[in-house]
């Protein structure tokens, strides 16, 4: 049956560029449909420039809210009059909720990870994680996983531009959670041997393994994993990255990306209808 769009349909949608290939329309249309709400979820491809004026317009005509992709995340941060406390440490804004006219930014990327985590039978909560990446999606796992409880996280990345902004938020984090937070410079085959060896979980937070370049590994070979060590992935193309199926054949638990990325949407939709998303009807439909 047709969606019916009347004079109380309520706004959301997605802010970035590109946006036409994002599965969140589909994911979030079918949610409101299936628990009967008057909302609809659109995509707005606009870029940095024009991010301010649309962020504006979203807010004048009372959209209930919007995510935001690359390259919009951060400077949604400025944008918006209030953040939540993993935006504020992350510098980064995937969700907006808009309370008549105040905009308060979120960051649910972290939140997805967790969820996701659990959903694969995981509780994390005053465990070690190695993670490997500084980059947006890492940033988010690794400030939600400090805020959430884990008792330490090593962060390994090349230093690169992220790996600066990266030393900043471990500092935050430190001062304001008990988990503990450590920072190291990739190549160190010694360090992150030593760290992945005392960790509970390894997880890959970079875009190294996605396709197309999906003979890539995040680490140089499997004798840095062990059996009971989890091994998860934020990529969710190919399904199993080579990381996964080298820890795979050696019998370590995985999990990828691809709950994170539901979960992410699961926690936004909560934020502006206040009402779970039906998630086993949007795995079904679109997670397979
Ligand atoms: P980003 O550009 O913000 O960060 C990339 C990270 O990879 C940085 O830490 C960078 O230092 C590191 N990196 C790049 N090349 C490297 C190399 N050769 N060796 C080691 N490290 C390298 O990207 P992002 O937005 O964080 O995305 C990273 C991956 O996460 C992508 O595959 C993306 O599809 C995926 N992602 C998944 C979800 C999800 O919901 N599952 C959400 C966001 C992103």
């Amino acid at each position: 049956m047709a969606k019916k769009i009347t004079g109380t349909t309520v706004l959301t949608g997605l802010l970035g560029s590109p946006v036409a290939h994002s599965i969140s329309p589909l994911m979030h249309n079918e949610a409101f449909d299936a628990l009967g709400l008057d909302y609809t979820y659109l995509c707005f491809d606009v870029g940095t420039d024009g991010l301010k004026t649309a962020v504006e317009g979203l807010r004048t005509m009372g959209a209930r809210g919007w995510n935001l992709t690359m390259p919009d995340k951060n400077l949604m941060c400025e944008l918006a009059d209030k953040l939540s406390p993993a935006s504020e440490i992350s510098g980064a804004v995937n969700t907006v909720v808009n309370d008549n006219g105040v905009l308060t930014g979120y960051t649910t990327d972290g939140i997805g990870y967790m969820r996701a985590a659990k959903e694969a039978g995981f509780d994390l909560i005053g465990k070690t994680m190695t993670l490997m990446g500084a980059g947006g999606a890492a940033t988010a796992i690794l400030v939600q996983a400090a805020l959430d409880g884990l008792k330490e996280i090593r962060v390994f990345n090349i230093k690169d531009a992220f790996y600066d902004r990266l030393e900043e938020i471990a500092e935050k984090l430190n001062a304001r959670t008990d988990c503990k937070v450590t920072v190291h410079p990739l190549p160190d085959d010694e360090a992150l041997r030593e760290s992945i060896a005392t960790s509970d979980i390894l997880t890959n937070g970079t875009g190294v393994g996605m396709a197309p370049n999906t003979d890539a590994c995040i680490i140089p070979d499997a004798s840095f994993l062990r059996p009971d060590l989890i091994v998860s992935d934020v990529i969710y193309n190919p399904r199993q990255t080579k990381l996964l199926k080298m820890a795979s054949e050696i019998g370590c638990p995985t999990f990828n990306g691809l709950y994170m990325l539901l979960f992410q949407g699961a926690a936004a939709f909560e934020l502006w209808t206040g009402k779970e998303m039906p998630v086993d009807l949007i795995k079904e439909k679109y997670f397979q």
